[in-house]
This record gives C-alpha cells, sequence and structure tokens, in this order.
C-alpha cells in the first residue's frame, strides 16, 4: 500500500520482546527498563494475527526484533508460524548473536530468510564496557561465523566515537566471511541524548582510504536505507546507514510493532496506532486491517533526528524495537 507521500510500505519489524541479556549504553539505561507485565506483551498468536491484516495490505517482509528476540521463549516457534502464512516473502531476524549457535540449525529449519547480528566492536573489554555485561566480541563472532555458513549474514556496528579504531577491523570481517558489515549513525532516541556521533559520511572516506577501488553496489540490495559498496577483494559488501545526516525517509518503507502492540509509522515520533485493544476487543479482520492502513497514513514525510526538539519518541530503542 502506498502511504501519503507515494511510499510503498512493504515492510513489517515485529519487536518481541523489550528485555535483553546486554545493556548497550546507547540503546539501555544501566538499569534496564522497567519490565513489560507479561499480560501487556502481545502473543505470538496475536503477532501472527498482525502479520496476517499487514500482508493482505502488501507487506509482505519482516524482521522480527526487540529487546533480544533470543531471550523470549518460543520465538523460533514464532518464526516458523510467521514464515509459513501465505504472502510473506521473507522473515528475518536481528539479534545480538549470543543464543543463536544452539537455535541456528532449527532457524534454519523455520525458513528464516537472513540475519543481523550486531556487534560494535572486537575488543573484548571494549564489548564489555559498552554492552555492560561479561559477554564477549568473541562469542558474537563464532556467532557470525556459523551463521555465514548457513544464511545470509549481516554484521551490524552503530558508529560511536570510542569505537573508531574499530571501523577497518569490522570491515574486514567482509574480507575473511561472505558477510556484509554495516555502519549505522547513532540516533538520539531513549538512553542517548546529546554528544557528538561519527557520520556515515567521514566512514567511508575511512573505508575509501583502506579500499580506494570501493564502489557503489547500484543493484538493489536489502530492504532497508543503507547504501552499500564493494571492492573487488570484499567477500560481502559495506554498508552505510546515515540514519540522522543523510535522511532517508522519500525512501522509507516500513512500520514498526512495539511488543507492546503499538504500530508506529516513524521512530521519531511517539505517535501510532493501538492495536492491542483491537486484538483484544474482538475486532475482526478488517478492523485490524483499517487499523494498519491508519498508521501507514499517518507516516510522517520524514524524522526530526537533526532537530531534537521535535523528538516526541521518548522510548529506549529496546521498547521501540529497533
Ligand atoms: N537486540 C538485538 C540487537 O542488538 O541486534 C535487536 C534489537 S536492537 C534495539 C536493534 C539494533 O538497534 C541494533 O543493531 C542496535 O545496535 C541498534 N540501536 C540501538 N540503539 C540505537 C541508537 N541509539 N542508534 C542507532 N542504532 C541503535
Ligand atoms: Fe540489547 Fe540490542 Fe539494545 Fe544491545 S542494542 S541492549 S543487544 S536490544
Amino acid at each position: 500500500m502506498l502511504d501519503a507521500f507515494g511510499r510503498e510500505i512493504r515492510y513489517l519489524r515485529l519487536s518481541v520482546t523489550d528485555r535483553c541479556n546486554l545493556r548497550c549504553r546507547y540503546c539501555m539505561p544501566d538499569e534496564g527498563v522497567p519490565p513489560t507485565a507479561h499480560d501487556d506483551l502481545l502473543r505470538y498468536e496475536e503477532l501472527l494475527r498482525v502479520a496476517k491484516a499487514a500482508v493482505s495490505l502488501g507487506i509482505d517482509r519482516f524482521k522480527v526484533t526487540g529487546g533480544e528476540p533470543l531471550v523470549r521463549r518460543g520465538c523460533v516457534d514464532f518464526i516458523r508460524h510467521l514464515k509459513a502464512l501465505p504472502g510473506v516473502r521473507q522473515v528475518t531476524l536481528t539479534t545480538n548473536g549470543l543464543l543463536l549457535p544452539p537455535l541456528l540449525d532449527e532457524l534454519c529449519a523455520a525458513g528464516l530468510d537472513g540475519v543481523n547480528i550486531s556487534l560494535d566492536t572486537l575488543d573484548n573489554a571494549q564489548y564489555q564496557r559498552l554492552t555492560r555485561r561479561a559477554h564477549t566480541a568473541d562469542e558474537v563472532l563464532c556467532a557470525v561465523r556459523l551463521c555465514a555458513a548457513r544464511l545470509p549474514t549481516k554484521v551490524n556496528a552503530v558508529l560511536l566515537p570510542e569505537t573508531a579504531g574499530q571501523l577497518i577491523p569490522l570491515s574486514e570481517l567482509a574480507q575473511a566471511l561472505p558477510v556484509d558489515v554495516r555502519f549505522i549513525e547513532r540516533m538520539p532516541l531513549g538512553t542517548v541524548q546529546t554528544g557528538q556521533t561519527p557520520t556515515a559520511a567521514a566512514a567511508l572516506d575511512r573505508l575509501r582510504a583502506r579500499w580506494p577501488r570501493l564502489k557503489p553496489v547500484t543493484e538493489p540490495r536489502g530492504n532497508g536505507p543503507a547504501r552499500y559498496f564493494h571492492a573487488p577483494d570484499l567477500q560481502g559488501c559495506l554498508g552505510l546507514i546515515d540514519a540522522v545526516s543523510h535522511g532517508f525517509c522519500d525512501r522509507c518503507n516500513r512500520l514498526r510493532l512495539t511488543c507492546t502492540g503499538l504500530l508506529k509509522p516513524c521512530l521519531c515520533y511517539e505517535q501510532g496506532v493501538e492495536l492491542k485493544p483491537l486484538l483484544r476487543g474482538g475486532a475482526d479482520d478488517a478492523a485490524l486491517q483499517k487499523a494498519i492502513r491508519e498508521a501507514i497514513l499517518q507516516k510522517p514525510a520524514a524524522h526530526c533526528f537533526a532537530q531534537r526538539k521535535n523528538i516526541t519518541e521518548h522510548k529506549s530503542m529496546n521498547q521501540i524495537g529497533g
């Protein structure tokens, strides 16, 4: 379905939880966030009903996210059911990778089409500082290696001042492994209010210095806003997501559903359509479809990360479903 600005909305991010086994500094406060009561979380059947209604409006690609989606029991079965819905073309997962290795066989059997693994540094001590937990970057790297052998895999790193030295080592993963490595500008949401953040443009200059034959990839790759680049000695591509500085809103194709059932047209604004009252109030499929259409039509022309005073979304990324 087209939104009010003529953009075709084909992609829905489904958050299954706001809980997480990490506390990344740019995403979650140290003390965590008050846990959502179990009853407030959408049940998997409810998420599947939303997905079915979304498919009827032309949304055929889904990303399962969180919080950390793999901490919620039953996530793999949910992915299997989601992928089996008629009309669903693609289901991918965004994860920090820590719980992935023992679930990989089941996830492949469930029909998962790809995995994004978040990894901001290869340095174990820095990983622990950034995530405020005792897990290591090596654990995540192990998940990346296992996953890359089985499924299309992307490594996502947020650009942070303290990890500037990691830009090239992380990018070299795309040389050693068949993975895309993408760098995303840190967005001023939740716990991240102020401070300079490295830009994607500056990162690209450094990537070009390391790979002088780096060229933009012109054919479409992925569902999102990343600009991809390739060089002859890379197995995967390098990607940049200039979420803040560039503004890719004119190509935005997505909605997000929080784990409590708020269907959000844009990351930056708290506005959205509450689906839980419909799901639990006996609404039929037509009413659900109407509510999703309403959220699509509410999509603003652009985000407002450049004018922070206009940001009305105060939840942290794990609650929004980043
Ligand atoms: N826990 C999973 C993970 O880390 O991949 C899924 C949820 S996490 C919220 C999804 C993505 O959002 C991660 O890649 C994370 O790095 C990113 N993220 C979180 N806070 C962000 C921020 N303030 N700016 C940019 N990206 C952010
Ligand atoms: Fe958890 Fe992902 Fe947020 Fe890190 S970025 S705290 S792994 S939800």
